[in-house]
């Protein structure tokens, strides 16, 4: 790969500009690399330009959206391609139920245009106010909704791509299988043998639901930047429904819980969320009015074509596991609800207040198991975290098996990086274990593309191996997400610790207040700017 002071500066857009690397070396997750050069190109031309003279000279290119990515699909040593400001165009096709937008578009903006048509996206993203159509394609990403929506996937209709010689071309659900890369009956067998079982899997190339459609958006859908660069979405979008209820309910152990997460989602819910123990031993002292002894929290939705219909639902809910909670609380409209899940904005501050030596750091953050798993899986996790003596909180998705682990190493005591690689490595046994997946919904990226061999074996990453070679044979996209490159460290290039790569101090810290704040929609040149003469 070409140093930055190699790179040739023709290309529209690219800058090799010291300070500008530095606000593009970090993305949320736990990395710091800075790259050798850094694009903003503002359309497609531009972009294709910038992809053939990358080809030329095989210059790896890092596409990125806002950098909320957890597992650092979105940082690397080539160039990165901020496609956030380029590409921000809207246009309805309300009467259709859908809407063309550019990769910039956030999933927040579109809800915005929609809502005065009664639509919106139906995943519904955490990180809806800052993550980008371009990212949310390319991790296949998810959230509380998906429990009834499924993840991303299930809502894009089509998208515009730029391939790895500069072609730009549409790709749209139906178009059929892509002939240079077909499935054999034998490799489906093994793909179907090998593919975990789990409600949400954003872990390799989906060559189930490729088998399985024959539609080439289900390759790129998911592929993190390393088969193409996505330029415009068109998202399906759904009728918000009318009315909504739910409930916050508490159980006394981890069984009794994990029981009635199928008894819930036989009733459709729209949400069934988890705050686990440490999550809510995390929070405490933030106002939080909860009995003790609660082992985990179960947060539920139902949105219902009636006022009655919802109340109703809720009635059946918290009747149905009447012996198996210790704690109920409903709520009968929005306002209750919102006031009732509060307690999931409770973590944000009580990161913020944590010691500066103290940080969260996701490096098991995304596991999925299948439903009966679960219960096992979080008690595997709390018992990993407490051997290795790396706190945790845990919280996340329990309708679809999906845990998020925020891991709260102190960084001043000698031997953390130990502990946390520990964690890592016993984590990804318990899930290899459990047959889950390491991603539910934020990719592999960089973090465990060295992972896949055993999660799938090594006959499907070898058609992984196929898949990448098929589109980008001289592999510039994004190389080391998803298939590992040669020297793969997963926790190496920390943003964190004395190795950190050196960057100016007031851009490493204005990248710590965004990543206190979630602030990911801060355009990152602006961190270049901000102390320049
Ligand atoms: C506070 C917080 C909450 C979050 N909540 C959720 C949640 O509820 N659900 C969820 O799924 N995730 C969540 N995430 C993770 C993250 O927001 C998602 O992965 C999101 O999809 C990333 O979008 P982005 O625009 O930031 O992409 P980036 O982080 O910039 O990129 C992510 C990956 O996509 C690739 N990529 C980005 N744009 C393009 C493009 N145009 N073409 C090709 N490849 C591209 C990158 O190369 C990278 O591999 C959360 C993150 C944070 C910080």
């Amino acid at each position: 790969m070409p140093h930055a002071a190699l790179l040739p500066a023709p290309v529209p857009g690219l800058t090799t500009d010291e300070r500008v690397r530095a606000a593009y070396s970090e993305g949320a997750g736990i990395y710091r690399i800075v790259p050798a050069g850094v694009a903003l190109p503002r359309g497609v031309e531009e972009l294709q330009a910038l992809v053939r003279w990358a080809a030329e000279t095989r210059t790896p290119l890092v596409p990125r959206g806002a950098g909320s990515g957890m597992p650092g699909g979105g940082v690397g040593r080539g160039v990165v391609v901020d496609l956030s400001p380029g590409f921000h165009w809207i246009a309805p096709d309300w009467s259709h139920r859908a809407v063309w937008v550019g990769a910039s578009v956030t999933a927040a903006d579109i809800s915005d245009a929609a809502r005065p048509f009664g639509l919106r996206l139906a995943p519904d993203p955490s990180s809806g106010a800052f993550a980008t159509s371009g990212g949310l394609t390319a991790t296949n990403a998810a959230g509380p909704r998906s429990v009834r929506c499924g993840s991303v996937r299930a809502w894009v209709d089509a998208v515009e791509i730029v391939e790895a010689d500069g072609t730009a071309r549409r790709v749209t659900r139906g178009a059929g299988r892509w002939e240079r890369f077909v499935v054999s009956p034998d490799q489906r067998r093994l793909v179907d043998a090998r593919f975990p079982k789990t409600r949400k899997n954003s872990s390799g190339y989906a060559l189930d639901r490729y088998a399985e459609s024959g539609d080439e958006l289900d390759l790129l859908i998911g592929a993190e930047g390393t088969l193409a660069l996505v330029t415009a979405v068109r998202w399906r979008l759904e009728p918000i429904p009318p009315d909504v209820a739910g409930a916050s309910l508490g159980f006394g152990s981890l069984d009794a819980l994990a029981q009635a997460v199928p008894f819930l989602i036989a009733l459709n819910p729209s949400a069934v969320e988890l705050l686990d123990r440490t999550f809510l031993e995390l929070v405490r002292g933030d106002g939080l009015d909860l009995p003790g002894g609660i082992e985990g929290l179960l947060l539920v939705e139902f949105e219902r074509d009636t006022r009655a219909a919802a109340r109703g639902v809720v009635g059946d809910a918290v009747r149905g596991l009447k012996t198996s909670t210790v704690h109920v609380a409903t709520a009968v409209d929005r306002g209750g609800l919102e006031r009732l899940w509060s307690v999931r904005k409770l973590a944000s501050p009580a990161l913020a207040r944590l010691p500066p030596s103290r940080r969260s750091l996701q490096v098991v953050e995304d596991g999925c198991v299948p439903l009966e798993r679960l219960a096992e899986y979080i008690a595997g996790v709390r018992a990993a975290a407490e051997r290795c003596g790396v706190p945790v909180a845990l919280f996340g998705h329990a309708g679809d098996g999906h845990v998020h682990v925020n891991a709260l190493p102190d960084t001043t005591v000698p031997g953390w990086q130990e502990a946390l690689a520990g964690l890592f490595a016993a984590v990804t046994e318990l899930l290899v274990k459990l047959e889950g997946t390491p991603s539910g919904e934020h990719g592999d990226g960089r973090l465990r593309a060295g992972l896949l061999e055993r999660f799938y074996g090594a006959d499907v990453v070898a058609l992984f191996r196929d898949v990448k070679r098929a589109y980008d044979p001289r592999a510039i996209l994004n190389p080391g997400v998803i298939l590992p490159s040669p020297e793969w460290a997963p926790l190496s290039d920390l943003k964190v610790g004395a190795a950190a790569a050196p960057i100016p101090d007031d851009i490493g810290a204005r990248l710590r207040e965004i990543e206190r704040t979630a602030g990911w929609a801060t355009p990152k040149l602006e961190l270049a700017r901000s102390s320049s003469p």
